[in-house]
């Protein structure tokens, strides 16, 4: 075999490990993913008769607070000075996400100042405040009070996850600051901006490498060509980043994963909502969001009389559906640390990224884990010229 390892996706995690490897260790590197292009969910295209670029798995917006992943991706690609805002529909009024003391006075018609605010929140989280909650409705009531929780939180969670909250871990909700400012951007990072020319030109600019080699339609367990599981198995090392429970054959059961089904539609008008993304928060709309990609890049000449929008409607994945939220129940969990396990068992393979650890990921902590793994353990165990010894899911 004409390669030196096999990484199996071609998404961020497993981008970053095929180049790393490449330019670092000189090592030739094999890429295979199933879809018929590259960059794993990252990827997007400019829509035919606009040319407005969309991100064909969901709005994804790039920010981090880590330096060294924010200068390695400087080196695929220039960012604009985009900053990221949401805003959302409630009871036939718009309000600013996340909430801040905008969101607040709008919703209450007062003019609460920073402590005033803090004081009627507490005063609102009830028995929960200054407790330390473990799911997402107790979580999402002690950080906004009940009123604000059952306008922007309750529904809207229930639309994207169909699972109680009081089943959902409180982490989901812990992403979403809340802010006794007016400051209303959506991240808190260091560092954010949207790729100058594009997600597709930034992973390609990963991929392009003389030792890398991408293989696409191809499926790792299909047999049918000569980077197969049962042809690899034995001969080279693999980074796995599909998901884990389907290496194993679903032997411990299936993950629960939430996908997401996308509507998009080219409209004939030169702005549709004014603003990049706006929730609904409320269950008398199926989606959750809709999208209007043209305001990613007020800096582009795009059209002026056409705009192209995406609503986005959340289910739980059936076989077959492409996964995008791990759901995390008790269940999942339990059967993670079985997965987790048999993965530990597996030589010469490691398990990383969204799929292969069955955790969420936004890109810059996927690009910081591939990232960790290089160092903590391919290239110790690649530069001796062993086998990767002990493989694992990166956790
Ligand atoms: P992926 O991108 O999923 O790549 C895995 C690849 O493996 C895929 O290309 C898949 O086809 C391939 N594969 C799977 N099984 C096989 C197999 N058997 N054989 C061959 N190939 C296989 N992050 C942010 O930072 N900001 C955002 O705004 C943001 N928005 C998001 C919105 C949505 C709707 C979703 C779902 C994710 C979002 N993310 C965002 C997260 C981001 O998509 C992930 O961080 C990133 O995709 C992780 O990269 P990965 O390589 O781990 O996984
Ligand atoms: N959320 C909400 N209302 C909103 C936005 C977010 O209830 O208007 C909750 C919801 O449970 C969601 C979580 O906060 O899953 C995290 O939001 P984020 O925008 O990070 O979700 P993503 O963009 O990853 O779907």
């Amino acid at each position: 075999m004409n390669a030196d390892l096999l990484v199996v996706g071609s998404g961020f995690f497993g981008l970053t490990v095929a180049e790393r490897l490449a330019e670092e260790l000189g090592l030739r590197v094999q890429v295979i993913d199933r879809r018929p292009h590259i960059g794993g969910n990252a990827y997007s295209e400019d829509e035919p008769t606009t040319g407005i670029e969309v991100h064909r798995y969901g709005a994804h917006l790039f920010h981090t607070s880590n330096e060294r992943v924010w200068e390695y991706a400087n080196r695929f690609t220039a960012f604009t000075d985009y900053v990221h805002r949401v805003y959302t529909r409630h009871d036939g009024e718009v309000f600013p996400m996340p909430i801040n003391l905008g969101t607040i006075n709008q919703f209450f018609r007062a003019a609460y100042g920073p402590e005033e605010a803090k004081a009627l929140i507490r005063e609102q989280a009830g028995e929960l405040a200054g407790t330390d909650p473990q799911n997402l409705n107790d979580k999402g009531i002690q950080l906004i009070g009940r009123p604000l929780y059952e306008a922007f939180i309750k529904h809207y969670t229930a639309k994207q996850w169909q699972t109680d909250p009081m089943d959902l871990p409180a982490a989901v909700i812990s992403r979403l600051p809340v802010r006794y400012t007016y400051d209303n951007r959506y991240f808190n990072d260091t560092h954010e901006g949207l790729p100058v020319d594009g997600y597709t030109a930034w992973l390609e600019r990963m991929a392009d490498h003389p030792r890398i080699e991408v293989a696409l339609d191809t499926d790792f367990f299909d047999d049918a060509h000569a980077f197969s599981r049962s042809k690899v198995l034995g001969q080279l090392p693999v980074v796995y980043t599909g998901p884990v429970d389907r290496y194993f054959d679903f032997a411990e059961g299936e993950l629960g994963w939430r996908t997401l089904d996308f509507e998009q539609e080219v409209l004939q008008v030169g702005d549709f909502q004014g603003t990049p993304v706006m929730n609904y928060a409320d269950d008398d709309v199926a989606f959750t969001r809709i999208h209007e990609f043209r305001h990613f890049h007020p800096e582009r000449d795009y059209p002026t009389d056409k705009t192209v929008i995406m609503r986005e409607f959340s289910r739980f994945a059936e076989s077959g559906d492409e996964p995008y939220y791990p759901v995390n129940t008790a269940h999942d969990r339990e059967r993670l640390l079985k997965y987790r396990d048999l993965a530990k068992g597996e030589r010469d393979v490691l398990f990383g990224g969204r799929l292969g650890t069955y955790k969420y990921l936004d890109m810059h902590m996927a690009i910081g884990a591939a990232l960790s793994m290089v160092d903590n353990k391919l290239v110790p165990a690649l530069r001796a010229g062993s086998t990767l010894e002990s493989g694992g899911v990166d956790e």
